[in-house]
């Protein structure tokens, strides 16, 4: 990648040779994205080094608000928070993981909301649990493929959908992320109108997790 970047400053180029090396940094980014995504996997899955801890509600959300409004600004998506009245302070979690979570599906719908929507976290509180849902206002997923996104590498069978990049792993990684905390994911979509991701995890974890490493 190093070696691709630099050959931008070594010298004049066509524009056919600009592509090429561009095409070479992009390949290798797909490559290293593929590869951490397949990392995160394998670390979710055998819980390496993972810790339950009381995790600030609002504050989660705000890290991942924040560090993806850049890329909202860009696009002209109004991104947005909906707090209930009755929302709990803390939530047990896996920080890093939750935020991962919520990170993936804000992004997603970002990514398959053209400029101009909107993009909306709302959070429902129950008894036991607290549901994410993220809401957008974009492309919409075809109902046959609502059944397997979930799956690694499924990348549905929406043009509009792969025509953005992508590794096809970032549900199955929310998927994982959602198990390991007992919780669930799944989504809602109408095609052309939007899509809706939840996901609802426990307010509190069982004691071994706390304790656990
Ligand atoms: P990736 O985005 O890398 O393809 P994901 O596992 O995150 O992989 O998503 C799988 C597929 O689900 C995407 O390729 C896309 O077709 C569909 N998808 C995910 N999120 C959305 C969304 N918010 N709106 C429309 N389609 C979505």
């Amino acid at each position: 990648r190093g070696y691709a970047t630099m050959l931008e400053s070594s010298g004049e180029q066509n524009d056919q040779q600009k592509n090429y090396a561009r095409m070479i940094t992009r390949g290798v980014d797909n490559m290293a994205k593929l590869v951490n995504n397949l990392f995160d996997l394998g670390r979710i899955d055998f819980g390496v080094g993972l810790q339950v801890e009381s995790i600030p509600v609002l504050d989660n959300i705000e890290l991942v608000t924040s560090s993806l409004q850049l890329q909202a600004t860009q696009k002209k998506i109004s991104l947005g928070v909906e707090i209930p009245k009755d929302l709990p302070d803390t939530v047990e979690a896996y920080q890093a993981l939750l935020q991962q979570a919520l990170y993936i599906l804000v992004e997603n719908a970002l990514k398959y909301t053209p400029e101009g929507g909107t993009v909306t976290i709302h959070l429902q509180c129950a008894a036991n649990s607290l549901t994410f849902a993220i809401q957008d206002s974009g492309i919409g997923i075809p109902k046959i493929d609502l059944p397997r996104l979930f799956e690694k590498f499924y990348r549905g069978t929406n043009r509009e959908a792969l025509s953005q990049r992508g590794t096809g792993l970032g549900l199955a990684i929310v998927k994982s992320i959602a198990e390991r905390h007992g919780g669930k994911v799944w989504a809602e979509s109408e095609l052309g109108q939007g899509s809706t991701f939840f996901l609802q995890i426990p307010l509190v974890q069982p004691k071994e997790s706390r304790q656990s490493q």
